[in-house]
C-alpha cells in the first residue's frame, strides 16, 4: 500500500453571536482536516488544533516527504516529517500539522487491519468516558456570569456531571462567574475553570485561593505555559490542583514540564501534540512521573473521535479500584458543521460518550456536508 495523496479541508462558519477567551475572540468556527489517500483505495481523516490556513499550509509542505510511502510505518512517516521540520518547529504548527498526518494514518492503519485505533494500541481500558461540558465563554457585548450560569445549568440538566468555564477576564468578574455558576448548577456537579492563560503569578494565586470555596476540580491554565516557573509558583501558592498541557507539544515540551513539576494534570491534545503516536509516548512520561492525564480536545468529530480513541487507552491511575476516571472534554458552543460531517454525530448520552468500535477512527465522512462548509 501506497500514500497517494495527502490533502487538506479547510472547514468555516461565521458565528451570529462571537465569543471571548481571555485573550481572543471568534467571530467564526475555523478547522482543518488532513485526507490521506492510498494506491488501494483506504483512505483516513486527521484533524490539526490551531489555525486551519497555517496548519494546512505545513501539511502541504509536508505531502511530498509521504507520498510514496507505506502509510502502515507510521513511526518511519512521523520522524521522517520531524527530523525535516525540527530546525523551524519544535513547538507549534509543526506539531498541529504533523497531528493531523499522524491521525489520518492511524485511521488507514485501523481500516486496513479491520480493528478501531484503541485496538491497535494495545486495548481499550473503557469503553464509555464520562464528558464534561466545556463552555462559558464570554459573549462579545454580553454578561459573562449570567450567560455561563444559565448555559451550565442547561448542562447539568441534559446529563453532564461536569462543567467548565473559561475565566481570565478580571478576578472579580471572574469571582462572580464562579459564584453564580456553582450556586447554578448546584454542589454536586463537578466544576473546572479555564483562564487560557490570562493572568500572572499575582492574580492567578487570588483567583486560585479565592475560587477554592467554590469546590473548583482543576485550575486550567492560569498562566502562560512557556514560563514553566510560574506554574511552579502558582502550584505552590493556591490550594487548587494545576492543569495544563494543551499548547506543550511533543515529548520534549512535556517531559521538561513534567520534569519542573508544573502540573497536577497534564492535558495532552492528540490533534496539537504530534497525533496519536506522540500522544501514546506522553502517556509513559505520565505515569513515571504520576501525573494525572486529562486529554484536552477541541475540533470536529474527526478530532473527538481521535479523543476518544486515546482516552480509550488511558492506563488506570492509580490502579486501584476507585481510580480517577478521566473525563472527557465536550465542547458545547456552537458549531454547525462539528457532528454533521460525520455520518453518525458523537453524542453524549447522559453525560457519557461511547468510543467508537468501528475499524480506524470509527467514524465516516459526510462528503457534501464537508463540501458545504469547505473554503479554498
Ligand atoms: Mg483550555
Amino acid at each position: 500500500m501506497k500514500i497517494t495523496a495527502i490533502r487538506t479541508h479547510i472547514l468555516h462558519h461565521d458565528l451570529d453571536q462571537p465569543f471571548q477567551s481571555s485573550f481572543s475572540v471568534f467571530r467564526a468556527r475555523r478547522h482543518c482536516l488532513v485526507e490521506i489517500e492510498t494506491d488501494t483505495g483506504l483512505t483516513g481523516w486527521g484533524e490539526c488544533l490551531g489555525p486551519a490556513d497555517i496548519n494546512a499550509a505545513v501539511v502541504a509542505s509536508m505531502a511530498p516527504l509521504a507520498i510514496g510511502a507505506n502509510p502502515l510505518d507510521i513511526e518511519i512517516i512521523w520522524l521522517t516529517l520531524y527530523n525535516q521540520f525540527r530546525d523551524q518547529g519544535q513547538r507549534g504548527v509543526m506539531h498541529t500539522a504533523l497531528s493531523g498526518i499522524d491521525i489520518a494514518l492511524w485511521d488507514i492503519a485501523g481500516k486496513h487491519h479491520d480493528a478501531p485505533i484503541h485496538q491497535l494500541m494495545g486495548g481499550a481500558w473503557r469503553k464509555s468516558i464520562p464528558a464534561y461540558a466545556t463552555g462559558g465563554f464570554r459573549p462579545e457585548g454580553g454578561d459573562h456570569a449570567t450567560a455561563c450560569a444559565a448555559d451550565m445549568a442547561q448542562y447539568v440538566r441534559e446529563g453532564f456531571g461536569a462543567v467548565k468555564i473559561k475565566i481570565g477576564y478580571g478576578i472579580e468578574s471572574d469571582m462572580r462567574a464562579i459564584a453564580a455558576v456553582r450556586e447554578a448548577i448546584g454542589p454536586d456537579a463537578e466544576l473546572m475553570i479555564d483562564a487560557n492563560h490570562g493572568y500572572d503569578v499575582v492574580d492567578a494565586v487570588t483567583v486560585g485561593q479565592r475560587a477554592a470555596e467554590f469546590n473548583v476540580l482543576w485550575f486550567e491554565e492560569p498562566v502562560v505555559p512557556e514560563s514553566l516557573g510560574a506554574y511552579q509558583q502558582v502550584c505552590a501558592r493556591q490550594p487548587l490542583p494545576v492543569a495544563a498541557g494543551e499548547t506543550w507539544h511533543g515529548r520534549w515540551a512535556v517531559a521538561e514540564a513534567l520534569k519542573q513539576r508544573t502540573v497536577h494534570i497534564l492535558q495532552p491534545d492528540v490533534c496539537g501534540i504530534g497525533g496519536l503516536s506522540e500522544a501514546r509516548k506522553i502517556l509513559t512520561l505520565a505515569d513515571i512521573d504520576q501525573v494525572r492525564v486529562v486529554p484536552h480536545v477541541w475540533g470536529t468529530a474527526v478530532a473527538l473521535a481521535a479523543g476518544l480513541h486515546f482516552h480509550a487507552i488511558l492506563p488506570p491511575m492509580p490502579p486501584s479500584h476507585e481510580q480517577f476516571s478521566p473525563r472527557l472534554e465536550f465542547d458545547r458552543t456552537h458549531n454547525p458543521f462539528r457532528q454533521a460531517i460525520v455520518t453518525q454525530p458523537i453524542e453524549h448520552q447522559n453525560g457519557f460518550v461511547a468510543v467508537p468500535n468501528g475499524p480506524g477512527l470509527g467514524i465516516e465522512i459526510n462528503r457534501s456536508v464537508l463540501e458545504s462548509f469547505t473554503v479554498s
